[in-house]
């Protein structure tokens, strides 16, 4: 994991320049119509319809309470279809941005009433950076839960948010932390931080007492949870644990305390590993605007990817826009080198693989004739984090063929 680590330090070294920077949207700004695990939501607005920041324009079709908030104030200029960061082309709700940002005074139908936890996460609909809505995740048996965990180790560029909240965001947090007391009378909250990162915690720990900080000694990603329970909370069964990330917090805040929906996000930006910076921007916002606005000349890259260059997507074209739970934007160069090229059986995929598969023997069986030898090479333990792409030296997308053999098989 040498190269992990010096890119850690890098990452370290920058952190103490980032400051952050508001984005304004564009012109157009653009709202796909399928959130999450394929919800998908009808307009409650038509074109021509003058709309302000924080107003319904879409309902859901699965959860009654559920609703899509514009995030900007303008008038609806016309319903199409659009890219998202899964690479599904979706309809989609276009607005004119005029650019006032002028808010909805009944910014919801009883806001600033108390709301509980679970209705907020429905209301608004949040998501984790994986696209995941968070409702599931929190919907249990409320007495059974005994520990909530909240991953705040470093992980690939779409983690850089964490150390500003560390220091910007205590009070959110607190609040955050405190109606998951209320919720799950029986649970202990643990922040759990990378001994690696040195990220500083300690305003955090002098504010929110009730909380445990613990220190592990590896990064896990998101799709990691359960591999971050077993090595660091062997005795918790699945049933009595819940596992977030730890931005997870801010966007609770906002849903559950302020009764409000999510439109801004803070996403770390960067190019070619060059410049990192933090920014603040509408959701909605295209990321060809978040390129013009911090000066990214097209020529600097070809390729955009969303929430982390090891485990992250890249994104079908610059027109798809920011949602919730985009954390960073790498717009990279393809350089020659990235060329997949034949195996040279390195073993670097086996050495970094966090639940020590052989990467290079799942792809071999991860087309559907060979799917009892992906099993038999324990292909359903993979956990998707994408270092074995990240680190072979032939640039061989093995963990997307891997994903692919899983999907396979919990298709049979
Ligand atoms: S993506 Fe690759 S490195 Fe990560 S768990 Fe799967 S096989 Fe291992
Ligand atoms: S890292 Fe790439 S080149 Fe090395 S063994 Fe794995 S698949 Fe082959």
């Amino acid at each position: 994991m040498g190269l992990f680590k010096r890119e850690k330090v890098l990452i370290n070294n920058r952190l103490d320049s980032l400051n952050l920077e508001v984005i304004d949207a564009g012109e157009e700004v653009v709202y796909n119509l399928i959130l999450g695990n394929d919800n998908v939501y009808k307009p409650t607005v038509k074109v021509g319809d003058e709309i302000e920041v924080g107003m319904a324009i879409a309902k859901s079709t699965l959860i009654p309470e559920g609703f899509l908030y514009s995030s900007v104030s303008g008038k609806v200029k016309k319903l199409i279809d659009s890219y998202d960061y899964k690479g599904r082309k979706t309809a989609a709700i276009l607005i004119e941005n005029n650019k006032v940002n002028s808010v909805y005074n009944g910014l919801t139908e009883g806001h600033n009433d108390k709301i509980s936890l679970l209705e907020g996460l429905k209301k608004y609909h949040l998501l984790d950076t994986k696209g995941n809505e968070l409702y599931h995740n929190y919907n249990r048996d409320l007495d059974e839960v005994t520990t909530i965990i909240y991953n705040a180790t470093h992980w690939d560029s779409s983690t850089l948010a964490t150390p500003y909240h560390l220091n910007a965001s205590t009070k959110e947090i607190l609040e955050a932390v405190n109606v998951l007391k209320d919720t799950y009378k029986n649970a202990s909250i643990f922040f759990v931080f990378d001994k690696a990162s040195s990220y500083n915690f300690e305003k955090l720990e002098r504010t929110c007492t009730s909380v445990h900080f613990k220190l592990v000694d590896k990064s896990y990603g998101y799709d990691m949870s359960s591999l971050l329970v077993k090595e660091n909370f062997p005795k918790e069964s699945e049933r009595s644990v819940i596992v977030d990330e730890f931005k997870s917090l801010m966007s609770i805040y906002k849903a559950v305390c302020l009764n409000e929906p999510i439109t801004e996000e803070i996403v770390s930006v960067s190019v070619n590993d060059s410049f990192t910076k933090l920014i603040k921007v509408k959701i909605g916002t295209k990321i060809k605007d978040i390129a013009t606005a911090l000066d990214i000349k097209e020529s600097d890259y070809q390729k955009v990817i969303r929430n982390g260059v090891i485990s992250g997507k890249a994104l079908v074209s610059t027109e798809v826009s920011v949602n919730q739970g985009t954390a960073s934007i790498d717009y990279v160069q393809v350089k020659g080198l990235d060329k997949e090229r034949a195996c040279i059986r390195c073993g670097a995929c086996v050495r970094v693989c966090p639940v020590q598969l052989y990467p290079m023997e799942l792809v071999k069986h991860s087309n559907k004739n060979t799917l009892d030898n992906f099993k038999k090479y324990k292909g359903m333990d993979c956990v998707e984090c994408g270092l074995c792409s990240y680190y072979c030296p032939s640039k061989i997308s093995l963990a997307h063929r891997i994903s692919l053999g899983k999907s396979y098989l919990t298709k049979v």
